[in-house]
C-alpha cells in the first residue's frame, strides 16, 4: 500500500511574523521556513505505518516555490521514500492544491492520503476536505489515532468535548491533529541519505491545473500590540481593579 503526504513550506512557528509595509502579505525576506507542523505529524504517522508493515512506500508532495524542496528533503530525512515538487511562484490556494493532490493520488494509486489539519500560515483548514470532495473519498479530519485494518482505516477524531471514531474505506483522506504523535528528529545519516532519494519536479500545468484563483488577499494586519501590565500593591487592589476597571468579576 502507498501513502501520499502533503507538506507545505511555511514560516517557522517560532518566528515572529512581520507584515510587509504595504500590508499586502507577510514579509518572508530572510525568514526561517519549515514544514508546516501538522504536516510533520502526517509524515511521522506515515513513517510509523511503514515501520509497522502497513505501508510500502511514502510519497511526499509540496506545491510551492523551488525552495519547497528543502521541506521535501526534510520529510525524506524523516523516512519518506520519494518526493514530488510541483513548482509555482503563484500563491497556492486550497482548491488548486487539492486538485493537484487528487491528480497525484490517482496517478500513484495512493490509498492513505495524509495532510495537516491546517497550514499555520493561512489557517485555511480546507485542503483535506476539498481533496476528499474532489476524489469522492471519505475523510477523517483532526485525527488523533489512525489504525489501518484490511480495506479500511479507523480514525479517532478530536471533536468538541471528546473523541469520535470513524471507519473509512480506502482510499481515504486523513488530516492530522496535534496529539496524533510526536514527530522524531531526523538523524544526520538520514539527512545525508535523503539527499539521494528521488525528487520529481513538476508544474501545475503538468496536472492540468490553472493556478489563477478567484480569491484574492486584499489586506494583512499584524495583531494589536499587547498593553504593558501593571503591578498592584495588594489583593484588595487587584479585586477592586478586576471589579471596577476590567469589570470581569
Ligand atoms: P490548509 O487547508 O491551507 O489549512 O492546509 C491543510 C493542509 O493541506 C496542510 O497541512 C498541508 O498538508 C496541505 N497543503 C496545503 N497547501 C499545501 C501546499 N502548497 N503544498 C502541499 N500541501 C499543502
Amino acid at each position: 500500500m502507498k501513502a501520499l503526504v502533503a507538506v507545505k513550506r511555511v514560516i517557522d512557528y517560532n518566528v515572529k511574523v512581520r507584515v510587509k509595509a504595504d500590508h499586502s502579505a507577510v514579509d518572508l525576506t530572510n525568514t526561517k521556513m519549515s514544514i508546516n507542523p501538522f504536516d510533520e505529524i502526517a509524515v511521522e504517522e506515515a513513517v510509523r505505518l511503514k515501520e509497522a508493515g502497513v505501508i510500502d512506500e511514502i510519497i511526499v508532495a509540496s506545491i510551492g516555490p523551488k525552495e519547497s524542496q528543502e521541506q521535501i528533503r526534510s520529510a525524506l530525512a524523516l523516512g519518506a521514500d520519494r518526493g514530488i515538487l510541483v513548482q509555482t511562484e503563484d500563491k497556492a490556494y486550497p482548491l488548486q492544491v487539492a486538485k493537484i493532490l487528487k491528480s497525484i493520488a490517482e496517478t500513484e494509486g495512493t490509498e492513505i492520503i495524509l495532510l495537516g489539519k491546517q497550514a499555520i500560515d493561512d489557517d485555511n483548514n480546507q485542503t483535506g476536505q476539498m481533496l476528499a470532495a474532489l476524489m469522492g473519498a471519505p475523510q477523517g479530519t483532526f485525527a488523533s489515532k489512525v489504525v489501518v485494518e484490511g480495506n479500511e482505516v479507523k480514525v479517532t477524531r478530536e471533536v468538541d468535548g471528546g473523541l469520535q471514531t470513524v471507519a473509512l474505506d480506502l482510499p481515504a483522506i486523513i488530516t492530522t491533529d496535534l496529539r496524533l504523535n510526536e514527530p522524531r528528529y531526523a538523524k544526520l545519516p538520514n539527512i545525508m541519505k535523503a539527499k539521494k532519494k528521488p525528487l520529481d519536479e513538476k508544474t501545475p500545468a503538468d496536472f492540468g491545473v490553472d493556478m489563477t484563483s478567484k480569491q484574492q488577499i486584499i489586506q494583512v494586519e499584524p495583531p494589536a500590540d499587547r498593553k504593558a501590565g501593571i503591578k498592584v500593591g495588594s489583593v484588595d487592589e487587584l479585586v477592586d481593579k478586576l471589579k471596577n476597571e476590567a469589570k470581569v468579576i
